[in-house]
């Protein structure tokens, strides 16, 4: 007999659905059936019970095989290559539960090192935007149950959260929104005909790397000025009836992703979508939102932000938080030599970075904390296989709107193997003995000196 599990929590994209059900063996120990999820949430959860999954740390040999370890001796490894190092990189956290974020930031304080996140490469410059200018933003729930005029621009939901448009944005009937999509506008901006675009009453197809000018555009648009006749390779004509669809709406949201985030003008064309937003607020109700990739990218943004006011690139190698995204970003830190251990937890930079990161990242001492093989484990000296977040362990993560949910456990991880929580707090145990073990031995030599 199988029992199924509702209500859980999909730990995979940063929509965080939660009205999954999990059909789980007697034995509450395989995954044997998932419901509701999409096709990439369902794999995360049926992954957790292949065949071929890794149980145990690997070490890399001398000829670039892997050789099992136990967790005691990754432990150790982990916490010389952070103690001994100058300024070691701890990347990644997005793919984690918000406790094993604050734990890491521990170990994190006491080496001195820089903590980044995934936004460095994604929605970095949309948090500095919003800290330039501030966001007037609001809940998915608000979507589904308020807005009438969607805009998509530069991202591609029906590939990267492919239920985002069916539970909150565009099919889903909501208190106030009765009609579902039918009573919804659907305006999308893109330089390719995606399957989003596809679905579009509009489709702004903007010249690649020119939404700045169309975000601006749309701008004079709305307070009815004098446009050129072609903006971003779009007739003016276009660009008066969004702006005029826009406006003629009771609720609006603008969802932007990485297409306009890390395109020509970065965190410059965030200000303008805001202020663009801004602007649409003196015709009706309207609100942006950044469409957030890896589940618990939110929640990394947010524990880096209550710990040390910053929400990624944080340098904590001079005993107090700096920021200076460009300084202390983890590819430029890799590219210019400045960090001399590499740990990585809850991503992949090893598919994501320029090569000469990754490069750098396989010729320095490297931890990978991942449930999965990646290219970032088979680049890494030790590879820390754990317990997945949100299947064999619960957590807090973050969803895209800044709520934090509070995920679910339904099976039992793997015989003895240990969650990303647990393996950390051996680390920063471990950690402090060596940190004391060193204080001892410098005060030692500077007795000796002395004498
Ligand atoms: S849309 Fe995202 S959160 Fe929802 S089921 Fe798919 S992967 Fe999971």
């Amino acid at each position: 007999m199988t029992k199924l599990v509702t209500d859980v929590i999909c730990p995979f994209c940063g929509t965080l659905c939660d009205d999954l059900e999990i059909e789980v063996s007697d034995d509450g120990k395989k995954v044997t059936g998932v419901y509701n999820a999409c096709a990439i949430g369902a794999e995360k959860f049926l992954h957790s019970a292949a065949a071929d999954r890794v149980t145990r740390p690997r070490m890399q040999q001398a000829d670039g095989s892997y050789k099992e370890v136990s967790y005691d001796e990754a432990v150790e490894y982990a916490a010389r290559v952070l103690a001994n190092a100058k300024k070691p990189l701890m990347y990644g956290w997005s793919s984690t539960s918000c406790e094993a974020q604050s734990k890491g930031h521990e170990i994190a304080e006491l080496v001195g090192a820089v903590v980044d996140n995934t936004a460095t490469v994604c929605h970095g410059s949309t948090l500095i935007a919003l800290q330039d200018v501030g966001i007037p933003s609001c809940t998915l729930g608000e979507i589904k149950n308020r807005a009438d005029r969607i805009l998509f621009w530069g991202c591609n939901p029906a590939h990267a959260h492919p239920r985002h448009m069916s539970r909150y944005s565009i099919f889903p009937r909501g208190f106030f929104t009765g009609k579902g999509h039918k009573g919804r506008k659907m305006i999308v901006v893109d330089p390719r005909v995606t399957d989003t675009a596809k679905l579009a009453d509009v489709h702004l197809q903007v010249e690649q790397g020119r939404d700045y000018e169309l975000l601006s555009a749309l701008r004079v648009a709305i307070r009815g000025n004098k446009l050129p006749d072609v903006v971003a390779g779009i007739r003016k004509e276009r660009i008066y009836e969004a702006a005029d669809l826009l406006k003629s709406g009771r609720f609006g949201i603008i969802f932007f992703g990485m297409g306009v985030t890390q395109s020509l003008g970065k965190n410059h064309n965030i200000d303008e979508a805001i202020m663009l937003t801004k602007d649409l607020n003196d015709y009706t109700k309207f609100s942006i939102m950044a469409m957030r990739g890896h589940y618990n990218v939110t929640g990394s943004g947010e524990v880096l932000g209550w710990q040390y006011g910053y929400p990624f690139c944080v340098d904590l190698s001079r005993g107090f938080a700096r920021y200076n995204p460009g300084e202390t970003s983890s590819n430029d830190l890799l590219v210019r030599g400045e960090v001399d251990a590499v740990f990585v937890i809850g991503s992949d930079p090893g598919a994501h970075f320029p090569i000469s990161s990754v490069r750098k990242i396989a010729e320095l001492p490297s931890v990978a904390v991942d449930p999965h093989i990646t290219p970032t484990t088979e680049i890494s000296k030790l590879h820390v296989p754990v317990a997945f977040v949100g299947v064999e362990v619960a957590g807090c993560c973050y969803r895209m709107d800044n709520v934090p949910i509070e995920s679910r456990k339904v099976v039992e991880p793997p015989e003895g193997m240990l969650t990303d929580e647990e393996f950390l707090e051996r680390v920063l145990q471990r950690v402090k003995e060596l940190k004391a073990e060193q204080g001892a031995a410098a005060a030692a030599a500077k007795g000796k000196v002395t004498a």
